[in-house]
């Protein structure tokens, strides 16, 4: 499943791919994944340049000049791909773009995702979108507004990074090394943690996620060309490594049960 270095490729490659291109049709053949008919939705979208790409959380924005804003889930995860040529598409897809040039990009979501047309006045309250906080990679983000994002809040530590009100783009793939890395368990109160806590945690995120974008992101997920990233199951420090060596004290690693999800924690580096 995609999360924030994967999104955040992409997002980045569309921008640079797309932008100053006029879309000439966009074929839907999944009316469930949208807001709009199918036929509404090409209507509003056909003859706008896109201006601009980006990403709110695992959410990629798409900027037209007609005020028009396309804004893609990719849900459990889904081939977003460029064609330079219509005849190059791939077999099976959702969605189609086709530029006035005749190049073009498909999405082929894995299971529901989300494609949705919203007007630039709207694009604030849009309740899929709306309240979704800043992402580690914004430069924004900064170890001050962490510590007071975290202040006040008693959940447990994992449901808190989960929730995309108080950071966006993190999910479970790359939860289990970044608690591991702060030595936290996943079920510790973020109400008991001091500064220090804070401190490792807030820098293991960016560890953990940067060292993915540094290897080109999740090896299972394509990017919009096609290409797969070089970071593998073997890069996870305890993430999906039951019964392996800790990395750094040797003890087996385990899952436990955390709510609706899995974690691999060290027992002994991140008691509870
Ligand atoms: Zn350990």
């Amino acid at each position: 499943m995609a999360e924030l270095p994967e999104i955040h490729r992409l997002s980045r490659q569309m921008r640079e791919t797309l932008c100053g291109r006029t879309i000439s049709s966009v074929e839907l053949l999944q009316e469930k994944c949208t807001n709009v008919q199918p036929v509404e939705f090409a209507q509003r979208v056909s003859g706008a340049e896109i201006t601009d790409v980006w990403n709110k959380g695992k959410w990629i924005v798409t900027e037209l000049s007609n005020d028009e804003n396309i804004l893609l889930s990719l849900g459990m995860g889904a081939d977003v791909l460029f064609f330079e040529d219509e005849k190059d598409t791939p077999e099976k897809y959702q969605v189609k773009v086709v530029f006035e040039d005749g190049c073009g990009y498909t999405i082929r979501f894995w299971w529901f995702g989300k494609l949705l047309l919203v007007k630039g006045d709207e694009l604030a309250s849009e309740p899929n979108t709306k309240g979704i906080a800043m992402d580690p990679f914004d430069e924004r983000f900064t170890f001050e507004r962490f510590l007071a994002l975290v202040k006040g809040k008693k959940t447990q530590v994992k449901a808190f990074l989960m929730d995309q009100k108080n950071v966006s783009g993190i999910g479970n793939m790359y939860m289990h090394d970044i608690l591991f890395k702060a030595r936290l368990h996943p079920q510790r109160k973020v109400s008991e943690l001091d500064d220090g806590d804070i401190k490792r945690l807030y820098d293991s995120m960016g560890e953990v996620l940067n060292h993915s974008r540094d290897k080109g992101t999740f090896a299972y997920e394509k990017d919009f060309f096609g290409q797969s990233g070089g970071f593998t199951t073997d890069d996870f420090l305890v993430g999906y490594k039951e019964g392996k060596p800790c990395p750094v004290c040797g003890e087996a690693i385990v899952s436990i049960k955390t709510g609706s999800t899995a974690s691999y924690i060290c027992p002994v580096c991140q008691e509870r």
